[in-house]
């Protein structure tokens, strides 16, 4: 792994879009110096992407990465753009949310002359904005695989349920609280309702597949988040506002959430007196992807690196929903829970580098 490429990516600021066209030329040049095509592809925003082509002939392998990066934020040790090695981890900002399994993957297509696939190297300009999205759904290929995630491989997420649910009271003088009806009491009995819920959850409504991690069977996680109400300390509160989320899983998805958690809520105001009026913010479905390429994956995974490991489903989302509807999906990388991405003092553990690069390399000369 060419160490002294990942502490120059490192060391550009890619959370700032003036800084991008460097970054990618750094990227461009690796790629041309390891003997490798590369393009670069500009956005209908301008934002500037890069495709490194590996040599090789079969099915058309995308792996998918990204440059850009969020802002340092606060809470570093260490200076976020200059990075340094201690312990075997290279700490700044970007070490591994993505820019090591940029490396690993160059290092990779480099290392084999004559792939049993047709490997493409995708590296997106704006995946933490959201902003890579539209570039994302017109690459083609017969197999994706997101290095963007950590090395418990996956091929799925999770979806996401929200609401807004707006609980109605009646304002009045707090001296005088037989006048009103206060919309904070019965915000909190949601609040709670929702942590009943929660646990029923845990317990009944789970996954057949592991969660990436934590879990060993992913249950649906539903969570209250948000509690807004109250104006002043002697005014009884006339409305309240609560924001629930729901985390749903394939085999509970959202057409089977929705109505479930709705019509319980419903039950649960009408035996409360509650007043209520919901309005629905984000619907985004869960997903699971399979075919005879992500088991090979896995095979192929457990023998290079002798991890035990069953297909599972990320928590959260991931850029895999951009490709999902047209070709198997793979999700793996580098990054561990403790590696603060999005934190302070983000670090990736070099050998989890060299584990990405072992892994494309076999992916690569097997073919999947
Ligand atoms: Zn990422």
């Amino acid at each position: 792994m060419d160490l002294n490429l990942l502490k120059e990516l490192v060391s550009i600021d890619t959370s700032k879009p003036e800084n991008k066209p460097k970054a990618v030329e750094v990227i461009v040049e690796a790629a041309r110096n390891r003997g490798l095509r590369a393009e670069v592809v500009e956005d209908s925003k301008g934002i500037p992407n890069v495709l490194v082509y590996g040599k090789g002939n079969g099915k058309k392998v995308l792996f998918v990465t990204h440059y850009d990066v969020v802002p340092p934020g606060d809470g570093w040790t260490r200076d976020p753009f200059t990075p340094v090695v201690e312990d075997g981890k290279l700490y700044g900002r970007g070490a591994a949310d993505d820019k090591s399994a940029i490396v690993a993957v160059l290092d990779a297509l480099a290392s084999v002359e004559n792939a049993a696939v047709e490997p493409v190297l995708v590296v997106a300009g704006a995946e933490e904005t959201g902003e890579s999205e539209g570039f994302m759904k017109e690459l083609e290929g017969d197999v994706a695989i997101i290095v963007d995630s950590g090395p418990n491989p996956t091929i799925g997420s999770s979806g996401v349920l929200k609401w807004t649910i707006t609980v109605k009271g009646k304002q009045a003088h707090s001296a005088y609280p037989f006048l009103g009806k206060n919309a904070l009491y019965d915000a909190a009995k949601i609040v709670t309702f929702v942590e009943r819920f929660a646990s029923f959850a845990e317990k009944f409504l789970r996954s057949e597949y592991a969660g990436a991690e934590h879990y060993e069977k992913l249950p649906v996680r539903p969570s209250a988040t948000v509690l807004h109400a109250g104006s002043a300390w002697n005014i009884i509160p006339s409305t309240a506002e609560v924001h629930v989320s729901i985390r749903t899983i394939p085999e509970w998805n959202n057409d089977l959430m929705e109505p479930l958690f709705l019509e319980l809520l419903e039950e649960f105001a009408r035996e409360n007196g509650i007043e209520y009026e919901v309005r629905k913010d984000i619907d985004m479905e869960a997903w699971v992807s399979e075919g005879e390429e992500t088991e090979r994956f896995y095979d192929l995974y457990r023998e290079v690196t002798g991890l035990d490991v069953n297909p599972a489903v990320e928590l959260g989302g991931t850029d895999g929903v951009h490709f999902k509807d047209r070709m198997p999906v793979v999700q793996f990388g580098p990054m561990r829970p403790e590696n603060n991405i999005h934190g302070p003092d983000e670090f990736v553990y070099l050998k989890d580098v060299e584990m990405v690069e072992r892994v494309v390399r076999e992916i690569l000369r097997r073919g999947l």
